[in-house]
Order: C-alpha cells, then structure tokens, then sequence
C-alpha cells in the first residue's frame, strides 16, 4: 500500500503572502475608509501576509512606513485621504527610500492621477471596488518583481 505521502500533493499552493523561505511579507495598508483597510486585512491575512500596521492619512503613512523601515515589504496606498493625500505621501516615501515598493488604491475615474502616482515611482495600482483576485494578483506581481 502506497502512504498518502508517496502522491506529491498537486493542490498545496504556497500562500501568497509567504516569501520562499516561508516568512510572511510585511504590508503596511493605508486609507481612510475602515471599511476599504477592514476588507485589504482580510484578504491579505487569508493568504498569510503580515498586516505590520494601518494608516489613516498620509501624513501617518509617512511616520509608519519610516518607523518600520526597513521592514516594510509593501505599501498599499489609498489616493484620496484627509491632511495628506495618497500622492504626495507616495512622494515623501520614495524620498526616502527609493526602494519602496508602493501600490496606489484607486477610486474609479482617477486615470490621471494613477498615471501621476505611476511616474512618481508607484509599481501598480488597484481601482475600486476590490476585487479580492485582483487584489492578490498585482500584490504577488510587485513583491516578486524585484
Ligand atoms: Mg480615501
């Protein structure tokens, strides 16, 4: 009789949110709508990324993504925020690291400032309503695309 472990499992997908060695990314999340930061944990804790901490506006996003540097693996950024919108705290970040990899959370019918924020060294972008695949897809495509 052959043991189950003799069948190498065609179905045990690593979780997205680990890295090959089997640590979780780090991800700070940023926005001002509980309800969007509430629904970007949960999907990105069902795949195992590791929610460092959330932001509320940019000026914070800023604080945290510097406080937790250099264990920040990605940022997702909300554009429209009170205090400090989502550009110009993208701005701030590549200052100061120029590394950074942030993607920007749209809502839809911002074209021209997801360009902007693309030209300003933003790897991707997400429009909402979130789409739980989506989500996912461009996280995983920027994180491994070193
Ligand atoms: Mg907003």
């Amino acid at each position: 009789m052959k043991a189950s472990s003799d069948f190498p499992s065609i179905n045990a997908k690593e979780a997205d949110g680990l890295k090959p060695e089997g640590t979780p990314y780090k991800i700070l999340i940023v926005d001002d709508s509980i309800f969007v930061k509430k629904q970007l944990s949960q999907i990105l804790q069902s795949e195992q990324f590791d929610i460092i901490e959330t932001a509320g506006d940019g000026e914070e996003a800023v604080e945290k993504y510097k406080e937790f540097y250099p264990n920040v693996d990605l940022v997702t950024m909300d554009i429209t925020m009170p205090k400090m919108d989502g550009i110009t705290a993208l701005e701030k970040i590549m200052e100061f690291d120029k590394n950074a990899k942030v993607i920007m959370i749209s809502a839809l019918g911002k074209q021209e400032l997801v360009k902007k924020s693309l030209l300003l060294g933003a790897k991707n972008y997400i429009v909402k309503p979130l789409d739980r695949k989506k989500v996912l897809e461009r996280i995983v495509m920027v994180l491994k695309r070193t």
